[in-house]
């Protein structure tokens, strides 16, 4: 029997590629094959021309020098080069970071790792809406604070920290300021001069590009930021990230960012649409509630909590439909969502709780389909 695909409600978890992203990736597959550090023939200056481009693709979406773009296999390891980093370069000054229980378990599992190795971390807390309080990060930082790392989108809700206010807290006391920006790269514009983020990640597949590559943004001024490499051998991207480029990838990611550039207004419109329309009819439903801040959060993020109902239930009700209870990177482990738990969920609550995350493939239709299949699920 012939089944149907999905409806998929799960771009948080990752997205496809845009075509025109597929496109420009192939032909660095084949005839364009070259090594980008082969210096010696032209199959080398190919590939690094090409890098070049991506490498001034990625800095005009996020409006950083070409030289700030350090090109890594994804977020994952572009946050390990950072804490890992910062936390090797700057014990001179002290050995406490600040961090939010609600981070990525990236984050979070490598402050654990480096907490081991006589690091103090800090974990702030969030209210019932999913976000810090200024007051409480203001009193955590001390002259001994290194770093402050706190994501400018949470994955699970969509929820949006004052980012700019943290990043003037964290100046303030002469600290560096973190941000995985993961779930906003390529959604909503992010200006790492205006914002004043000192080292931030972004992951293609998040925003229509391929798996398995990404960029760190690394500050070289105001202040200059000084990492160390997390993988050794060749000394490629200025001596941080050692190994052959991955230049399929990196030619996508930068395609990527391109199209984000010129696409994101009218696709957040659209997509903030279709969202706001999936709430309404879904909040209809009894005892149902959002979890999160509903002022500021990602435009194609919803976390719903159906009360009474476990979400494995309703999720095995709606085959049709692809999306994710607690996080996806979490969801292999039946624990309930850390980040749902920081906000003060109960267990019973985290359980019932399901994220649709919409993107620009999305129809009208589909969320129809999704609004009435979800109904009847629960009703
Ligand atoms: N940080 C956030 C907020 C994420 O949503 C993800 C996605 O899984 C990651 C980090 C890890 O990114 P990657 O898949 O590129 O390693």
């Amino acid at each position: 029997m012939h089944m149907k695909t999905p409806i998929y409600l799960d771009y948080n978890a990752t997205t496809p590629a845009d075509k025109r992203v597929l496109e420009t990736m192939l032909p660095y597959f084949t005839e364009k094959f070259g090594n980008s550090s082969s210096r010696t023939h032209s199959f080398g200056w190919i590939a690094e021309d090409a890098v070049k481009t991506a490498r001034q693709q990625v800095a005009d979406l996020i409006n950083c020098l070409e030289q700030e773009v350090i090109f890594t296999s994804g977020s994952t390891e572009a946050i390990n080069l950072a804490i890992k980093g910062v936390w090797e370069n700057y014990q001179l000054k002290g050995k406490h970071i600040i961090t939010v229980k609600t981070e990525h378990k990236a984050v979070l599992d490598t402050c654990e790792i480096l907490e081991k190795k006589g690091a103090t971390i800090t974990y702030l807390n969030v209210d019932r809406e999913g976000v810090i309080d200024l007051q409480e990060l203001k009193n955590a930082l001390t002259p001994q604070t290194i770093l402050v790392a706190i994501m400018y989108a949470n994955n699970e809700t969509g929820v949006i920290q004052p980012i700019k206010e943290i990043a003037d807290l964290v100046h303030t006391n002469n600290s560096l300021f973190f941000c995985d920006a993961t779930q906003v790269v390529g959604k909503i514009n992010i200006d790492v001069q205006e914002e004043h983020i000192d080292i931030m990640c972004l992951s293609a597949h998040k925003f229509y590009g391929p798996k398995g590559v990404g960029a760190l943004y690394v500050r070289r001024k105001d202040p200059r930021v000084t990492l160390s490499p997390q993988i050794d051998g060749g000394g490629h991207e200025r001596g941080l990230r050692s190994g052959t480029l991955n230049v399929t990838g990196i030619v996508g990611l930068g395609k990527a960012c391109e199209i984000a550039k010129l696409d994101m207004w009218d696709d957040s419109a659209r997509i903030s649409k279709l969202r706001t329309r999936l709430e309404q009819f879904l909040c209809e439903l009894p005892n149902t509630y959002i979890n999160g801040s509903t002022k500021n959060r990602l435009f194609n993020t919803t976390n719903i909590c159906f009360q009474g109902n476990r979400s494995e239930t309703i999720i095995k009700k709606i085959p049709n439909i692809a999306v994710a209870m607690g996080s996806a990177c979490t969801s292999a482990i039946a624990e309930p969502s850390h980040v749902l738990k920081a906000m003060g969920l109960s267990d019973e609550d985290t359980y019932s709780s399901i994220r649709f995350s919409i993107g620009k493939y999305t129809t009208e239709a589909e969320i129809k389909e999704t609004i009435e299949t979800v109904k009847n699920a629960i009703l």
